[in-house]
Order: structure tokens, then C-alpha cells, then sequence
């Protein structure tokens, strides 16, 4: 049990706020994004700087207590219960080099950030559907960017990193340095420890040209037999995805789409209008959009192609691969998503894989999702009255899906994490015996157990 003396001893030795569970600054510091998540550390230290990091996972490890860490809150589909809860938000180094083409970050930056200092240089990370979303916890997550079929993982755009590990020890690793950590790190989640900066590639900015359409949901099956038979002839540059999409009566939402099912289409393409509008061409011919927004645009209006909402919301997720997104697969997903079934899942995603995420790089990391054709992703509002309905519809969903399935995930679709076999399921069975070894060698006290952290060799066994 933590006495005074504790709580005195990590107060003086960091220049960050410590807050506990009767302090007015602890529900502010201890906040996600997934606003249905409530986290209850016995103490939260909101880090300064690196150096409050080390600091604190010191203090934890002489105390046997766990640490967690959050950022955004994005992530949050569990709770932190008891430990230590390290915020990073106050993080905030930002330096983009235009010369080597690069960014470093701290570890509390978010990619709208990022964006906004890399896009004037004619610069742009692999960021995801929504730059709201922390750099770091995406990027250690695999990171499956809007641009994904035409650049890969963004882990694997991860040059170096700076980290405290569970013994409190402050490293900075890449390829060559401390390697398999290293290739653990970019994709693992944060297993072995805490980023306080990254390092990571920028591509050059040309044309783009992108954004969304909305179909009616009564045109759900020949939209999704369109898109299934559209997919094949798009080149690996294109990153397509579509969702079923359920949309709440709520501000965030476009006025003709609010208190409706809809189909939404979103399209990703480095390219311009001559070359982009023919490729778009089919989907546009297969019914009457509601709204059609795929023109060039600028960079910065990014995260109008997924339209994700921007204020907390109290939600879940599930995700699994697929290895096919045939007709079966498709019946399947619109007898239980489709027009009348009733279902009370807010989105239904499905992602195409394939392209330069099927490729990789030379290092061996721990990016899962290359060998699977398309991620399905659910997700539904973690709040009363329909959240009851919405775990039995999830669950209802990946069961039905389970013969189409590689039976895998990517961590950062993943949603609730389970036991320990649930865990791994992120990653490949190879990946996971190194992820094990690995854990056992830097966190053999298991201090980073909370949520999609696996457990160690030493302690499994
Ligand atoms: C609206 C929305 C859109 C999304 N779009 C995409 C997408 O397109 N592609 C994609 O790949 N993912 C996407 N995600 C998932 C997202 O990448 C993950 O939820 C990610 O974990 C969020 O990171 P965060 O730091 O913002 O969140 P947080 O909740 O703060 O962190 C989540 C987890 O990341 C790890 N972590 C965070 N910071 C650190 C650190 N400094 N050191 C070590 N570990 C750390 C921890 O395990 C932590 O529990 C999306 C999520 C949302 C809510």
C-alpha cells in the first residue's frame, strides 16, 4: 500500500504534476478520449519530460507497482486499475528536418501536429483515419495509415526511438542499436517500455486527391458487390475503404447523414483529377451518393475522408484479418450489419490490405496484418442503453466472420483485450515467442501488464 511518504517521495523528484484518486486534477489527468473508459490508477504522474518518465518507472519498480501509459486516450478499450499511470500529453518536442526527411517527436504529440509543421515543407507522415490520434501509440501499434496500400506500416517508417524501459533505464534504439528491441518496438505495443521520442520518415507531398461518399444503406449489397469487383483493378497506390455506418443524431455528423444508415466509401490516392476520377469512375456509376466529397484536396483536409469524430465519445471495438472478402463473406457481414437487421453497431469497417502492406522491410519487426487482404473493424457506443446490444452484436459478427478470418488482428484494432491467447492474436506465433523472450529480458517483473501487454517467458512458465 502506497503511504505519504510514497506519494512525497515521486512529488519531489519530478517536475510534473502527481495526482491520486481524491485530488480535483485526477479525473482531468487520467481522461481518454474513450470517454466510457474510466481509468483508476492509485497514483498519476502527468511527465514534464523524459526525465519524469525514468522517474516514475523507477519509483514504480522499487514499489512493485505496475505502470501504465496514455497519451490520448484513444486506445483506452480497458481500464487501468491500481499501478502507476504515466500522461505524456505534455510532451510536446516537435522538429521536422526537410533535408533528411524526417520527423521527431515527443511523446505526447498528436498527427494533426505534425501535419501542420511537415505539410508546409511539402512533407507528410503515415499517419491513420484520424490525426487527432497520438503518434506514438499508433505508430508502436503498427500504425495502418490512410496511404497504407501505396507506403506500408508506419511502424516501419520508425528511424529511432528514445524509451525507459521496466528497470528504469533510458535508451535510445535503432537497427543497429539494441536491434531486436528495437524491431520488437516498432509494432509490439508498448511491451517493454515507454517512448519519450520517435523518429520516423516523411514522404514528399504531390497531388492528392481524396475524400468520401455516402450512399444510401438500402444500396448495401450491390455498393459492397461494386466495391468487391472494383477492388482488383485499382493499383496499389489507392488506398479504398468502406464502412456500414449507423450515424448518430449528433453534431459531429453532416446534417443529410445524421439519424441514418449509410454507406461510405473513402478514397486515398497520390495523385491528381485526370488520373484519380477514372479510377474512382465504377463506385461512382453504382448508386445515387448522398454526398460525394473525392475531388483533389488539400493535404490539411485529410481527415475529412474517414470524417472520424474529433470529441470524446464512449465507445468499443472488435477487429479481426480477413484472408477473403468474397460474396460469402459479404452475406454474412449484411445479414447481421445489413439494412434490417437491426444491428446497433455504429460503424462497420473494412479496410483492403494488399499493396506495400503486404511488403514489409528488410528489418524484422513486429508489425503483424502482411500475410491478411482486408481488416474488419466494428465498432459500437460503450454507454447504456446500447451497449448490451452492441458486445452481443460484436460478438455476434466475429463469429459469423471466423471462416473468413486469418484469425489474427492488428493491435490497434483489437478493441478489449482479453486473457493471454486473446493477447497474442496480435501477433504472428514466431513474433510472439520473441515478443515473450523479449519481455522476460526487459520486463521480467511484468510492471507493463495492462492492457494488450503479454506476459514474459520467466512468468508464463
Ligand atoms: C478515431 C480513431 C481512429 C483511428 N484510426 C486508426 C488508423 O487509421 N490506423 C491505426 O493503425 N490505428 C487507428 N486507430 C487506433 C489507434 O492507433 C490506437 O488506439 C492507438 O493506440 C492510439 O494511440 P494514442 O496514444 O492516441 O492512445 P492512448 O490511448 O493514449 O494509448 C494507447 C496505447 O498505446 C500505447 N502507448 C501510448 N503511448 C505510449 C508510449 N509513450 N510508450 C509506450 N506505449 C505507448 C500504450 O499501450 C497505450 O495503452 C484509431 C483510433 C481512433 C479512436
Amino acid at each position: 500500500m502506497l503511504v505519504t511518504d510514497d506519494i512525497q517521495a515521486l512529488s519531489s523528484a519530478v517536475s510534473g504534476p502527481v495526482a491520486l484518486p481524491d485530488s480535483p486534477e485526477f479525473a482531468a489527468e487520467t481522461f481518454a478520449f474513450n470517454a466510457g473508459t474510466v481509468h483508476r490508477p492509485d497514483v498519476v504522474l502527468g511527465a514534464e519530460n523524459a526525465q519524469d518518465v525514468a522517474t516514475g518507472v523507477k519509483w514504480a519498480a522499487a514499489r512493485r507497482l505496475p505502470v501504465a501509459v496514455q497519451s490520448t486516450g484513444h486506445g483506452a478499450n480497458f481500464a487501468i486499475d491500481g499501478g502507476l499511470l504515466i500522461t505524456t500529453r505534455r510532451l510536446q518536442d516537435l522538429q521536422i528536418d526537410p533535408d533528411k526527411r524526417t520527423a521527431r517527436v515527443g511523446a505526447g504529440v498528436k498527427w494533426r501536429s505534425v501535419l501542420e509543421a511537415s505539410v508546409p515543407q511539402g512533407l507528410i507522415p503515415l499517419h491513420g483515419s484520424s490525426t487527432d490520434v497520438g503518434v506514438v501509440g499508433y505508430t508502436l501499434g503498427g500504425g495502418l495509415p490512410v496511404l497504407g496500400r501505396a507506403h506500408g506500416f508506419a511502424a516501419e517508417q520508425v528511424r529511432s526511438m528514445e524509451l525507459v524501459t521496466a528497470d528504469g533505464v533510458s535508451r535510445r534504439i535503432d537497427a543497429e542499436t539494441e536491434a531486436e528491441l528495437f524491431a520488437l518496438m516498432c509494432g509490439g505495443k508498448g511491451n517493454f517500455g515507454i517512448v519519450t521520442a520517435l523518429e520516423f520518415n516523411l514522404f514528399p507531398l504531390g497531388d492528392f486527391y481524396g475524400g468520401a461518399i455516402f450512399y444510401p444503406g438500402a444500396d448495401a449489397d450491390s455498393i459492397l458487390a461494386a466495391f468487391r469487383e472494383w477492388l482488383p483493378t485499382l493499383p496499389d497506390q489507392a488506398s479504398p475503404s468502406i464502412s456500414l455506418l449507423r450515424l448518430p443524431d449528433m453534431e459531429f455528423v453532416p446534417p443529410p447523414l445524421r439519424n441514418q444508415f449509410v454507406v461510405h466509401l473513402r478514397f486515398a490516392f497520390p495523385g491528381n483529377r485526370e488520373d484519380g476520377d477514372p479510377l474512382l469512375a465504377p463506385m461512382r456509376a453504382v448508386s445515387a451518393p448522398l454526398m460525394d466529397t473525392v475531388g483533389p484536396m488539400d493535404y490539411l483536409d485529410v481527415d475529412q475522408i474517414h470524417m472520424d469524430p474529433m470529441d470524446p465519445l464512449p465507445y468499443m471495438e472488435g477487429g479481426v484479418l480477413l484472408k477473403d472478402f468474397g460474396e460469402k463473406a459479404v452475406a454474412a457481414l449484411l445479414e447481421l450489419a445489413g439494412q434490417d437487421s437491426g444491428c446497433p453497431l455504429i460503424m462497420i469497417e473494412v479496410r483492403p490490405l494488399g499493396g506495400a502492406l503486404a511488403k514489409g522491410r528488410a528489418l524484422a519487426d513486429a508489425v503483424s496484418g502482411r500475410d491478411a487482404a482486408f481488416l474488419l473493424f466494428l465498432v459500437g457506443i460503450n454507454a447504456p442503453p446500447a451497449a448490451e446490444a452492441s458486445h452481443a452484436s460484436m460478438r455476434g459478427i466475429l463469429a459469423a466472420m471466423a471462416p473468413h478470418s486469418t484469425g489474427s488482428t492488428l493491435v490497434n484494432f483489437h478493441g478489449e483485450p482479453g486473457d493471454e491467447a486473446d493477447r497474442a492474436r496480435a501477433w504472428s506465433p514466431a513474433v510472439y515467442e520473441r515478443m515473450r523472450a523479449a519481455k522476460a529480458t526487459y520486463d521480467p517483473g511484468n510492471l507493463l501488464r495492462f492492457g494488450h501487454a503479454i506476459t514474459g517467458v520467466s512468468s508464463a512458465t
